[in-house]
């Protein structure tokens, strides 16, 4: 993997809620993977002090994480997860580009990548832990096989996703996006296949998931247009086809499932509450075999997401 410094060499404010950053460096050369980057997670290191040096991971070896960990926060920074939304460039002016969300807590406290994505300019500095081209990584959820029919679902967290998802897939791809972000401003230009209806939703003030969970479900043709709150939530809920965070039994049976949801694979991330209400209203509910899905809580509300 790519464990190295990278610097900030383009800033754009694309909406009320979105800061765009391409971040270059040396390293990025030998960023890549085999096949599409479809949903491509990335690590980013943030400096412990605001404007200050990222940590440094000069040497480190295979127990680089157990090391970094262990040092006084302040001088670890702050580690947070990203999709790439695009790579651009190539060789040595390889640029990874990331879209971060500004947000604000209950409290109005924003978290650190927040924080820093806010006040980003040229040539700042910070950490990035990505796929090496030929090695072994991870990070890719989209996995949708032979499926029939695409379901993307999610907030804002999860647009870079769904947007490099949608500019990834082959043009005779089916199926629909729902994107519900903060604003009507936030709506972005995205390039996707004819046949997949792409739908923003803006929540304007509304509690996430307002409007995704009833579009979602009267998509799927479910008669009701609300899902109960979920109560106790995991945080980091992680339910694909090859992982389950709640030790579900991976490879379990097809339940019964409506044909008109037969050849489905919906992929689904946001908030850990919305997404584990929507998974139990498709995979309890609805039967959707869960070999069909990921759901992927992407952050928890009130919880900062420390790695
Ligand atoms: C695989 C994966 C891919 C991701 N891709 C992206 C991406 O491309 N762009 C992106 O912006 N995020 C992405 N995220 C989500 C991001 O990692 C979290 O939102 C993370 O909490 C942001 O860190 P922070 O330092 O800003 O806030 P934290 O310190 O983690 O949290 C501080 C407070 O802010 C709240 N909070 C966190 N995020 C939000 C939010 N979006 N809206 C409102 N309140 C929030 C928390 O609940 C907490 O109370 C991804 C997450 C995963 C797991």
């Amino acid at each position: 993997m790519i464990l190295d410094e990278v610097e900030v060499v383009r800033v754009d404010r694309l909406s009320p809620s979105f800061v765009r950053v391409e971040l270059g460096g040396a390293c990025l050369e030998h960023f890549g993977v085999d096949g599409p980057l479809y949903d491509q997670r990335i690590k980013l290191v943030f400096p412990g002090v605001p404007g200050g040096p990222p940590p440094s991971f000069e040497g480190v070896d295979d127990s680089w994480w157990a090391t970094w960990l262990a040092r006084p926060e302040e001088e670890r920074g702050h580690m947070r997860t990203y999709t790439v939304r695009d790579v651009i460039g190539e060789g040595a002016e390889t640029r990874l580009v990331v879209d971060i969300v500004v947000h604000a807590d209950a409290h109005g406290e924003p978290g650190p990548g927040c924080s820093w994505a806010a006040a980003a300019t040229l040539g700042d500095r910070l950490v990035v832990i990505a796929p090496r081209r030929g090695h072994v990584y991870g990070g890719i959820e989209f996995v949708p096989g032979e499926a029939r029919e695409l379901l993307l679902a999610g907030d804002e967290t999860a647009v870079p996703a769904i947007c490099a998802v949608l500019e990834q897939l082959p043009v005779d791809a089916v199926g629909a996006a729902f994107l519900e972000v903060p604003k009507a401003g936030d709506v972005l230009t995205v390039q996707h296949p004819e046949g997949v209806r792409v739908v923003w939703l803006a929540r304007e003030g509304d509690a996430h998931g307002a409007r995704l969970r009833p579009a979602v479900l009267e998509h799927l043709g479910v008669g009701v247009t609300t899902v109960e709150e979920p109560g106790e939530v995991d945080p980091d809920v992680w339910e694909t086809p090859s992982y389950s965070s709640s030790g579900e039994a991976i490879h379990d049976a097809a339940t019964s499932v409506g044909d008109h949801l037969d050849g489905l694979y919906a992929w689904i991330a946001g908030e850990s509450g919305v997404v584990t209400g929507l998974r139990r209203a498709l995979v309890k509910d609805l039967g959707v075999d869960r070999k069909q899905v990921a759901f992927m809580g992407y952050w928890r509300k009130g919880v900062a997401m420390r790695s």
